[in-house]
């Protein structure tokens, strides 16, 4: 815990202890702290009387990435997504893939300083049809998050959260109407691989994914990455794809995805091809209707099919789309049947690309 003075902007979901300390009602970590001292997130710290978010107005670097990257394979295919992240989280995964972010303790990182405003002006101007919250997990800067969110909205801006739901159920419920989509990180399927691995709990997640199901528009993907020896167990991968089947049903589109030795996990091989087919063979079989593999090259896992008439609907080669056999309303081009998700008559053109972008303050507008 740091003792260094802390500024920030002020952090909501937080109540007084009988004790005199600050607990953070954000995550179910509900950090308990004493004047001066930060939570688990690294993020949230306790200033005086009063929980702040330390990374408000701040981010890790600003990068046009295909909307698949995220991924999100059913939300407006093939369109460029600005995506940012800022540092911190409240997972502590030992095989993190975006460790050099979610990790970081120096903030001397974070140089790019955007408002709100600023974002969605950039959005704008760069063509892109939504901005992510990715890289680290939104949930622990949600203020930001949230105001950016409504910038964005105001300028016709769509909003996407790549985050692991590990969330309290009433911020999660104001986060989430602030979003038009969601990539929910689900880690594994036993309470023994969050314990260990992430020192966290599987039911919070559960319930985010069920809650998002349920209770929201908010469209929705899910993505494991399935890790050798770990996670990767076909009864394991058969549980999560029974509960997604019967929690929410055959449309949540569900990405296994392959892991690469990294941060504390570095005795790990990387995931072979053939457990990720097996895995999408087992989801499928379950009755999900689009189960994909991800970062390896695998055309036939990464197109979306048709559930009624098996016609493939949208190919992907990486991140270029090439099959386009949607309507408008999103309904097969062969047999009329209807494809879950957010689409448009046509895609977007962006592929694979991935480019940097600054983000400037526009000149009228004032930082929040
Ligand atoms: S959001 Fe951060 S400070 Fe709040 S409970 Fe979670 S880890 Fe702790």
């Amino acid at each position: 815990m740091d003792q260094q003075p802390i500024d920030g902007a002020p952090g909501r979901y937080w109540h007084r202890l009988d004790d005199g300390r600050i607990q953070c009602d954000v995550c179910p970590r509900y950090c308990r702290l004493h004047e001066g001292q930060r939570g688990l997130c690294f993020v949230r710290a306790r200033a005086g009387d009063a929980i702040v978010l330390t990374t408000y107005g701040r981010s890790s670097g600003f990068c046009i990435d295909p909307i698949e990257k995220k991924p999100l394979n059913h939300f407006l295919p093939g369109t460029p997504v600005l995506s940012f992240g800022t540092a911190g989280c409240n997972l502590t995964c030992k095989f993190c893939q975006n460790w050099d972010i979610s990790k970081a303790r120096e903030f001397d990182r974070l140089q790019d300083k955007a408002s709100p405003e600023a974002i969605a002006e950039a959005a704008v101007k760069s063509g892109s049809r939504s901005v992510a919250f990715t890289y680290n997990d939104p949930v622990i800067f949600l203020e930001y998050a949230i105001d950016v969110a409504q910038a964005c909205r105001e300028r016709g801006i769509k909003t996407v959260a790549v985050s692991a739901g590990y969330i309290c159920a009433e911020p999660r419920r104001e986060f989430f109407r602030h979003m038009d989509a969601a990539n929910i990180d689900l880690k594994g399927f036993t309470e023994g691989f969050y314990k260990t691995l992430c020192t966290g709990h599987l039911q919070p997640v559960l319930d985010t994914l069920t809650y998002l199901k349920h209770e929201t528009d908010v469209w929705f993907e899910i993505t494991t990455l399935l890790i050798p020896g770990e996670n990767d167990a076909p009864a394991e991968i058969e549980g999560l794809s029974r509960w997604v089947m019967e929690h929410l049903g055959p449309d949540v589109p569900l990405h296994f995805t392959a892991f690469h030795p990294d941060w504390k996990m570095r005795d790990k091989p990387p995931t072979p091809p053939a457990t990720l087919r097996m895995a999408r063979d087992i989801g499928r079989a379950a009755g999900l209707r689009y189960v994909y593999t991800g970062n390896i090259h695998d055309p036939t896992g990464q197109t979306t099919y048709c559930h009624a008439c098996g016609a493939a609907l949208i190919g992907r080669d990486w991140y270029d789309l090439g099959t386009w056999n949607l309507g408008a309303d999103g309904r097969c081009g062969d047999c009329g049947a209807r494809c879950a998700g957010v689409f448009e008559a046509r895609h977007g053109g962006w592929g694979r690309r991935r480019r940097p972008l600054a983000v400037r303050e526009p000149a009228a507008v004032q930082p929040r």
